[in-house]
């Protein structure tokens, strides 16, 4: 029991299941590091615990999205690679240097900032060139890609860590040609690259379903957090590795029930009128709504778990508060435990489950978790 209102719980063994499966998956290939992804405060679990988790479990290199969550790990203590995925700016260098990170570049301004402030401080810094192969997001056509190779191994102070590519459709899809034609790209792409260069390009679905696309290093985000990056991996991976690859969610969101009001047939329940009780019902108040990342499209659609059974939410999902039908709960009290996602008794609501009454995907649904809520590391 703690004396929050609303809380989110890591299950630590859930984690290290997690991680030991997808690392069990590189014996059949060539061995390759598992770097886990935790930008967005680790999809909402909570960077720092996250981070300590992963390193518990003998994780050595993490993947970030932006140079302030590296300052906050090696503030926390993080000593392991810190590599940052997503874009940084020239300015940033000094910070970058100081923090000890590698980041991907895109462009010579870029390299010749990050020598200059490695210059200053005596120090390297590994950078990763991302290559575009398809998925037009963040990366170099292949020609200037080696372009920016050569700038690097002529700049002191910068040295080439990897060679990248991240791909647009393995997710989506149980048929998967357009990924290879990416991973071909990737694979001409890099061919002169020196071998000690780490190569990687493979987010949770294709090192999953891709044994070819793990190279060096896989960057496994939402999988490591025990969801599946889609229906479509989940089957696929079920073929794949014979139903051998189990996930289990680590994140649990849970909250209290506020307030209980009677309210009789033919009234309403919250803004826009647009609940309407058929018969007298019973209706609890969660002091939770969408600016804590419950979102407001699982209004009326959506349900919560309460004493081990399912509540269905009625009408709006507001700004900090959401309205649940507890009438057939025998027992609820104010006080009583609310399960958002996770297991209560019998019952399991899971991050995807919540994403279907949303319309949008498990990785939408966590990331959004509001960071003010403690996360309570459970064995
Ligand atoms: C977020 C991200 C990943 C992780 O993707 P998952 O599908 O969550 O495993 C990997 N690589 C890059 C570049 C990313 O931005």
């Amino acid at each position: 029991m703690n004396d929050q209102t609303t809380w989110v719980e890591i299950s630590r063994s859930a984690l290290q299941h997690n991680l030991s499966g997808l690392r069990r998956l590189f014996d059949s290939g060539h061995p390759s590091t598992l770097a886990p992804v935790i930008k967005a405060n680790a999809y909402g679990h909570g960077l720092c615990a996250i981070a300590d988790a992963c390193i518990e479990c003998g994780c050595d290199v993490l993947c970030i999205n932006e140079v302030e969550e590296g300052k906050i790990l090696r503030a926390h203590g993080v000593t392991a690679r810190l590599y940052v995925v997503g874009p940084t700016f020239p300015d940033e260098a000094p910070a970058i240097i100081a923090a000890d990170l590698e980041v991907v570049v895109f462009s010579e301004a870029q390299v010749r900032a990050l020598a200059e402030a490695a210059g200053a401080a005596g120090a390297t810094v590994g950078v990763h060139v991302k290559i575009e192969t398809g998925t037009h997001r963040q990366g170099l056509p292949p020609v200037q890609a080696k372009a920016l190779i050569q700038c690097i191994s002529d700049t002191p102070g910068v040295v080439l860590a990897g060679v990248t590519t991240h791909l647009a459709d393995v997710e989506d899809e149980t048929e998967h040609t357009f990924a290879r034609t990416q991973l071909e790209r990737f694979e001409r792409a890099t061919a002169d690259v020196p071998a000690e260069v780490w190569r990687h390009c493979a987010s949770s679905a294709a090192h999953i379903l891709f044994p070819s696309a793990r190279w060096d290093m896989v960057r496994v985000g939402i999988a490591t957090y025990g969801l599946w990056p889609s229906r479509e991996t989940r089957i696929s991976a079920d073929i794949v590795h014979k139903g051998a690859l189990s996930l289990a969610p680590v994140l649990s969101w849970r909250t209290r029930l506020i307030q209980l009001t009677e309210v009789k047939k033919g009234n309403y329940v919250g803004y826009g009128r647009a609940h309407r009780v058929s018969s007298d019902r019973r209706v609890g108040l969660l002091p939770v709504g969408y600016f804590d990342g419950f979102d407001r499209s699982a209004s009326g659609k959506g349900q919560v778990l309460v004493q081990g059974h399912r509540a269905p939410i009625l009408g709006r999902i507001c700004m900090n508060m959401t309205m649940v039908d507890v009438t057939d709960i025998e027992g609820a009290a104010v006080g009583d435990v609310v399960t958002l996602i996770g297991q209560d008794g019998d019952e399991y609501i899971g991050a995807t489950e919540l994403a279907e009454w949303s319309d949008t995907i498990n990785y939408e649904i966590v990331s959004r978790i509001h960071a003010r809520f403690p996360r309570i590391v459970l064995p």
